[in-house]
């Protein structure tokens, strides 16, 4: 028996065994060649097989991630196809005359070493992206073709850290769990397993050449914890605890169809929270009333140009026509911060939590913001479209998105284009936004505040600090009557009040919120039934 402590990026429960994935430690071989033609040809056959691949993974990640968690694989697709790249294997082939393996594996690792050390955290990223291919293209050129994960058994994925073409390929519904060595909270991997409700445990100083496939493993969320061949006391304490969750899941279950209201007949909306189209269908399973943050940033990353109009005005279609009727809050783009985008040319800055970002972006290029509102006015027709901006710190920044949007309106008509005015609000997340709640609510028509901005905010701490948790406190009592102070003043002006920061998914804070007053919550879809929960059991 081993036992690994890790980082749990979701709570659960599993046991069953190990699928142990390990890169391929075979040391790709170099030889001489005979046939310089023949061998970028056979070049060139492996590269067509490699793209077919790659969009054959696009078109699955459409489906079961959405469009922007699917971008990856154009990224993909553009790197196999890039001209430096291809370049560069060319001419090693040609000038030393070796195997097209030997000089894939060694321009796949120039390319990621310059990758790996480049300021940029986007692009240090991309590092990871150029082995996936380099691999993938010398598997095609060794005939071992694809690796096929999609017949897989239920299994507990133990690997170094998973690629996102590793985790689209599985069959999502026999993963009991990721444990894996590396990986951060925001990895693809950790995002999937938070949507799909799978038990993830990450930074597991765990030796794969010491585990294999077959072995049974315990993975506990709520321990932080993997046991490798455990016990049997264990095993049957594990079971248990997976029984009581599965119990709990079983009594959640029972609310889907109900409404989120107190014993006093108080009601309360309970939203989620989304990044994608591809995130509708955990909305659906969780029974979420209505969407009250579409991130929709999410559309402008991993892409190497700006979303078109059409583009964008496809997926907001979708997204309400498919919550049909129920409640849409979409935010307008969210850039900046953590949050970068190469192609828009933005100037390194010293604090970019306080710099160029989300709405300071929009009105400073208004050109870029005008084509999101002529997309976001035009899905307004097709469903009960929210319009929510982030960042406001004043009531000219209103007044300004305000003469925007009039001339989108005036433009829309000129050219004869339906469409909707909807609902529109602001998201508070500075203190500033706090302070003038009262002067804001005459002039929008609800808030929504973003509790993890906010808190960043009003504490000086920057939430992306590991080393700060201990002082990121957003139970912190500041915090807690900016709540109060924001919630009242909407309702002053009979507007609405809600809370999308993930402070809204706190059970140890949902009665406080629905006794201040708080008219909506929204969060990751699995915590809405759990959230119902309190609210049904209160008073
Ligand atoms: C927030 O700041 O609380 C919020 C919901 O926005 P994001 O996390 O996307 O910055
Ligand atoms: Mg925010």
């Amino acid at each position: 028996m081993s036992q690994f402590k890790g980082k749990a990026v979701y709570k659960g429960t599993a046991i069953g065994k190990v699928l142990v994935l390990k890169k391929s430690d075979s040391v790709v071989k170099r030889y001489r060649i005979e046939s310089v033609d023949d061998e970028l040809q056979r070049l060139k056959s492996a590269v067509d097989r490699t793209l077919k691949q790659l969009q054959k993974l696009y078109d699955k990640a459409v489906i079961e991630v959405g469009e922007a968690s699917a971008a990856i694989f154009e990224v993909h697709q553009m790197m196999v196809e890039d001209d430096d790249y291809q370049d560069a294997i060319h001419n090693m082939i040609a000038n030393e005359q070796v195997n097209a393996e030997f000089a894939v594996a060694v321009t796949g690792d120039n390319f990621a070493n310059m990758f790996a050390n480049m300021s940029d955290d986007y692009m240090r990223a991309r590092s990871a992206d150029v082995k996936d291919i380099s691999n993938r293209l010398i598997k095609n050129l060794s005939d071992d073709g694809d690796v096929d994960l999609s017949e897989m058994e239920p299994s507990i994925i133990v690997a170094d850290d998973l690629t996102p073409s590793e985790t689209v390929q599985m069959d999502k519904t026999k993963i009991l769990a990721f444990v894996t060595v590396h990986g951060s909270a925001n990895s693809h991997t950790a995002i999937l397993a938070r949507m799909m409700n799978i038990p993830a445990l990450i930074s597991v100083p765990m030796n794969l050449d010491e585990l294999h496939t077959g072995m049974t493993a315990i993975v506990n969320g709520k321990e932080d914890s993997v046991i490798f061949e455990p016990t049997d006391d264990e095993i049957a304490k594990a079971e248990a605890q997976l029984k009581a969750e599965k119990e709990q899941e079983a009594l959640l279950a029972a609310l889907k169809g109900k409404e989120s209201v107190t014993k006093s007949g108080k009601k309360v909306h309970v939203f989620a929270n989304i990044g994608s189209v591809g995130d509708l269908g955990y909305v659906m399973e969780n029974d979420a009333e209505g969407i009250g943050l579409f991130r929709s940033e999410f559309l402008y990353l991993g892409k190497d140009r700006l979303p078109t109009e059409e583009e964008q005005f496809s997926a907001y279609k979708q997204v309400v026509q498919m919550m049909a009727g129920k409640k849409v809050v979409i935010r307008t783009m969210d850039i900046g911060a953590d949050k970068k985008v190469d192609y828009l040319g933005l100037d390194e800055e010293e604090n970019p939590a306080l710099g160029f970002r989300a709405i300071r972006i929009c009105l400073e290029r208004p050109e870029l913001f005008k084509t999101q509102l002529r997309a976001l006015l035009r899905a307004a027709k097709y469903g009960n479209l929210s319009i929510m901006y982030p960042m406001i710190t004043s009531v000219e920044e209103v007044m300004d998105i305000k003469a925007i949007v009039e001339e989108v309106k005036k433009e829309l008509d000129a050219e004869g284009i339906p469409y909707a005015v909807p609902e529109q609000g602001v998201m508070i997340e500075t203190p500033a936004a706090v302070m003038i709640s009262d002067e804001l609510a005459k002039i929008v028509d609800f808030f929504s505040v973003g509790t993890n901005d906010l808190t960043q905010y009003t504490l000086a701490i920057d939430r992306q600090n590991e080393n700060l948790n201990r002082f990121y406190n957003p139970h912190h009592k500041a915090i807690l009557m900016m709540i109060k102070m924001v919630t009242d003043n909407a309702h002053k002006y009979g507007k609405w009040a809600g809370i999308c920061g993930e402070l809204g998914a706190d059970l140890t804070l949902t009665e406080e919120f629905v006794r201040m007053g708080v008219d909506e919550l929204s969060m990751s879809p699995s915590m809405i039934l759990k959230v119902r929960n309190i609210i049904r059991n209160m008073d």
